[in-house]
């Protein structure tokens, strides 16, 4: 993964944290320009969207404000904005797109502490266990690898939390979390896809190989561990590409996650903003907008239509029977 930044966008006031000093010593080298607000940079959002993967390559810098949890039904009860959100990758179908606009860059958020405080709290105060999604708006394995905030998350909420933390990776960089003190609070979910689907569309993330290596290795260090397979995108040829893929987790994954582990699949969605986007800044990708297996859903958004999405459900859940049949899948949205 290509972690380079061309210019640090900061609020002044995140200088005064700790992470913030860090961060300012780290990209001592890039211009940093002063903002009010990261989340209203008027000279990034007016930014033509050719030059969507040029705003990617600006790191943002400030404090979280806003600070409410989301209940949620899946695998977490809460979606919890941590510690950064967007992201130095370039998914192209990536939702947190379609909720920024252009603005899917990569944020830090300083305020590291208090966050954490909030969550200990919140986590505490609960009448009884609930688990935290922490990634929902970015990808904190990839964060991990600017801040090692995931070590003091992890250990911190291995003894002091009630519960359980959650986070979805698309990236395998997991070993600064494979030596942690987790005691098992720490649910790490691998996502993937076919490499086919990687390589032209998943722009800039983890090979599929180094992501099923990385599951095992964080299954053998002790977390509890999902496979989220998603978003599944009904290529013409996706019937092969899938087979190949549920081929490829039951040869490669370890007795340990197949015999633990359990199963997300999401089938994509995607928007009007994030086509626009695409037809401007990656003219020759693939088109990911489908008019005739896809219909709308929502303003601006598209999904699957429903039979073609009751075909796709039952052709996954009868491949996955056969091959990885040991692994629950909890839910196909
Ligand atoms: S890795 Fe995740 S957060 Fe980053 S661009 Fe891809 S889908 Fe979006």
């Amino acid at each position: 993964m290509n972690m380079s930044f061309d210019a640090v966008y900061y609020e002044p006031n995140a200088l005064d944290y700790e992470l913030g000093k860090m961060l300012q010593a780290k990209y001592a080298d890039l211009p940093w320009v002063e903002i009010e607000n990261h989340n209203h940079i008027p000279e990034l959002t007016a930014a033509d969207n050719r030059n969507f993967p040029k705003l990617k390559s600006h790191l943002i810098i400030g404090v979280r404000k806003t600070h409410k949890y989301v209940p949620n039904h899946k695998v977490s009860d809460w979606l919890v904005p941590y510690t950064s959100s967007g992201c130095r990758a370039m998914c192209l179908y990536c939702y947190l797109v379609c909720n920024y606009n252009k603005c899917a860059y990569l944020r830090l958020f300083v305020n590291r502490e208090q966050m954490l405080d909030g969550l200990l709290k919140k986590a505490a105060a609960a009448p009884f266990p609930q688990t935290f999604e922490i990634g929902s708006n970015s990808d904190l394995v990839l964060e991990n690898t600017i801040t090692d905030n995931l070590r003091d998350t992890i250990e911190r909420f291995g003894s002091e939390g009630r519960g359980h933390l959650t986070f979805p990776t698309k990236f395998d960089m997991v070993h600064p979390l494979l030596n942690l003190n987790h005691r098992g609070k720490t649910i790490i979910r691998m996502s993937v896809n076919p490499q086919d689907i990687i390589h032209r569309i998943e722009l800039g993330t983890s090979p599929l190989h180094a992501r099923i290596q990385a599951l095992n290795h964080v299954a053998d260090a002790g977390y509890p561990v999902g496979l989220l397979i998603a978003p599944v995108i009904l290529l013409p040829d996706w019937k092969r590409l899938y087979d190949e893929l549920i081929e490829q987790l039951a040869d490669e994954l370890s007795k340990k996650v197949r015999q633990t582990g359990f199963i997300e699949i999401i089938l994509m969605t995607y928007s009007f903003v994030q086509n626009a986007i695409n037809t401007d800044a990656f003219p020759g990708a693939v088109q990911l907008l489908n008019r005739e297996s896809m219909t709308g859903r929502g303003r601006g958004k598209y999904c699957y239509r429903k039979d073609i999405r009751i075909e796709a459900e039952s052709f996954l859940r009868q491949k996955l029977s056969q091959q990885l049949g040991t692994m629950p899948i909890l839910y196909i949205s």
